[in-house]
């Protein structure tokens, strides 16, 4: 069995960004040489996440302003965790929601996704260095 890692590094400008990776883990997998087996995508923070649906920019607005609703930034008083001098207590509720990782099928060299499947890393406390792992296992 063959085995890859990569970390991909990101430092998005604002505090929430939806990215499309898909491409950046099309390359991960051309690099590995795997044509069969899987392949994990994580966030490697607490404050963001990896998630797969459309690229589609009106839903990334809707996720936005339903992340917000659910757990709005400010006032940055009503959380507990920001009690400890952080503000991004609103950050880890929506990575949790988002999700921490993804594991798409390698079928003949190919991430073998549903109709309009991607990837994305979520940033939900951006403005900083932060990375996620690419890992891949089959043959
Ligand atoms: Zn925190």
């Amino acid at each position: 069995m063959k085995s890859y890692r990569k970390e991909l590094w990101f430092n998005i400008p604002t505090r929430v960004e939806l990215i499309n990776i898909t491409p950046q883990v099309n390359q991960c997998l051309r690099e590995s040489g795997i044509k069969e087996g899987l392949v994990l995508v994580n966030a490697m923070h607490i404050t963001a996440s990896v998630f797969i649906n459309d690229d589609e920019s009106g839903l990334h607005h809707d996720y936005q302003v339903w992340l917000e609703k659910l757990a709005p930034h400010e006032p940055i008083s009503q959380y507990r965790h920001n009690n400890t001098g952080e503000d991004n207590g609103d950050a880890h509720l929506k990575r949790q929601i988002m999700g921490r990782e993804v594991v798409v099928a390698i079928t003949e060299g190919r991430l073998d996704f549903g109709p309009w499947e991607q990837i994305f890393y979520g940033e939900f406390d951006g403005r900083r260095r932060k990375r996620i792992l690419v890992k891949i296992i089959g043959e």
